[in-house]
C-alpha cells in the first residue's frame, strides 16, 4: 500500500488472489467522494487483506462511497458483493451480464465456443474445458452495476478523471485519465511484467454476429495512449509504470514478432487454430487451452488483418493458409 499522485490522493492496495496471475491492485480516491477503482476476488483472504490496508489509511469498507470496476475478470469484481447496496457500482455496460452471472448469457457463452472449437478443429475431449469458466465465478460476484459509463465521460466525485473505452482483455474494459497529472488506472491494459491476454468473448452487442478480435482490438487500444502525456500507469496487477510509451512501443514489437512465428508455421504447410495452438505453447496448451487459444487466434487475427495470411472456410473446420510475400 502506497499513498501516491497530486490531483485527487490515490492509494493502492494489494490483494491476494487465487489466480496464477497473484496479487491484484486496487485503488482508493480520495476525490469528492470516496472512490474505489475495482474490487478484489471474493476470498476471504482478499477481504481481510483489504479491510486491513485500507484501515492503514484512515477508512473502513463503510466509507467507501462508490466503486468503479476496470472490467467484469473475478479477481477485479469478486469483492464487490462485500459492500451494501447503497455503494454505486459503476462500470461499461458490457460488465452486466458477467456481474450478474445471468444463466442464460453463461449458456450463450459455452454455445459460443461450443461452435468455436469445431471451427478451430479443437478436439472433442478439451470440450469440458468450456464449463472451467463456471469455476472461475466462484470468485466473482452478483452484483448489478448502478450506472454505466462510457468513452470520454466523466464520473460523479472523481472530478478530472475522464474514461477511456479499452476492450481488448475484456469487451469491458475502461481505464481512468487524470488529464492534469497524465495518471492513469490502467486495468489490465498494460502490465509491467507479462502481456494481458487477449482473451476471446461473444460479441456483446446483439445486431452484431462476428465476433470481436481481442488482439487487434488490444493493439488499437494501447496504441491510443501514445497519443497521450501519461505520466504513469497504475496498473492491475504488478508494479506502477513509467516509461509508459516505451513499454507499449516493446509490446507491439514482441507480438507482431510472436505473429511472424506464427506465419513461418503456416509456410510450413496450412494449418487448424488448434494446430497452430499446439505449435505455439507445446507443452501448455492443454493446461491451459482456453487462454492458449485465444492467444493463438489473436496472432491469426493479427496476420489476417495485414494480409499475411488467408482462411479456407470451405469445411467445417478452418484451415490458415500463407499468402506468398
Ligand atoms: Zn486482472
Amino acid at each position: 500500500m502506497k499513498q501516491i499522485t497530486q490531483g485527487n490522493e490515490v492509494f493502492k492496495l494489494e490483494l491476494p488472489t487465487p489466480f496464477p496471475v497473484g496479487d491484484v491492485n486496487v485503488y482508493v480516491i480520495k476525490g469528492d467522494c470516496l472512490t474505489l477503482v475495482d474490487a478484489g476476488p471474493k476470498t476471504e483472504e482478499a477481504w481481510l487483506a483489504f479491510q486491513h490496508q485500507l484501515k492503514e489509511i484512515g477508512y473502513t469498507p463503510q466509507d467507501i462511497e462508490q466503486i468503479v470496476v476496470t472490467h467484469h475478470h473475478p479477481d477485479h469484481v469478486g469483492m464487490l458483493d462485500h459492500f451494501s447496496d447503497e455503494v454505486s457500482v459503476i462500470g461499461h455496460p458490457f460488465n452486466t451480464p458477467w456481474l450478474k452471472q445471468d444463466e442464460q448469457f453463461i449458456v450463450e457463452f459455452a454455445a459460443f465456443f461450443e461452435k468455436l472449437f469445431i471451427e478451430f478443429g479443437v478436439d472433442k475431449k478439451f470440450l469440458p474445458y468450456i464449463n472451467q469458466l463456471k469455476n472461475t465465478l466462484d470468485f466473482s460476484c452478483k452484483r448489478n452495476l448502478k450506472s454505466f459509463i462510457r468513452e470520454g465521460e466523466e464520473i460523479n466525485g472523481l472530478a478530472g478523471w475522464s474514461i477511456l473505452e479499452t476492450p481488448g482483455h475484456a469487451q469491458s474494459h475502461i481505464a481512468l485519465y487524470e488529464e492534469c497529472t497524465g495518471i492513469l488506472i490502467g486495468g489490465d491494459l498494460l502490465l509491467k511484467h507479462i502481456s494481458p491476454n487477449p482473451l476471446l468473448e461473444p460479441s456483446m452487442t446483439k445486431d452484431i454476429c462476428e465476433r470481436p478480435k481481442p488482439q487487434l482490438q488490444l493493439n488499437q487500444s494501447i496504441s491510443r495512449l501514445l497519443d497521450l502525456p501519461i505520466s504513469l500507469v497504475y496498473p492491475g496487477h504488478g508494479e506502477n509504470i513509467d516509461e509508459v510509451h516505451k513499454l507499449i512501443v516493446y509490446r507491439l514489437k514482441k507480438q507482431s514478432e510472436r505473429a511472424q512465428l506464427v506465419r513461418s508455421f503456416l509456410v510450413e504447410k496450412p494449418l487448424t487454430v488448434f494446430q497452430v495452438c499446439q505449435a505455439l505453447f507445446p507443452t501448455i496448451y492443454h493446461k491451459q487451452l482456453m487462454l492458449t487459444i485465444s492467444e493463438t487466434v489473436g496472432q491469426l487475427d493479427y496476420l489476417l488483418e495485414m494480409e499475411q495470411i488467408k482462411v479456407d472456410t470451405s469445411l467445417k473446420t478452418h484451415r490458415f493458409i500463407a499468402n506468398e510475400c
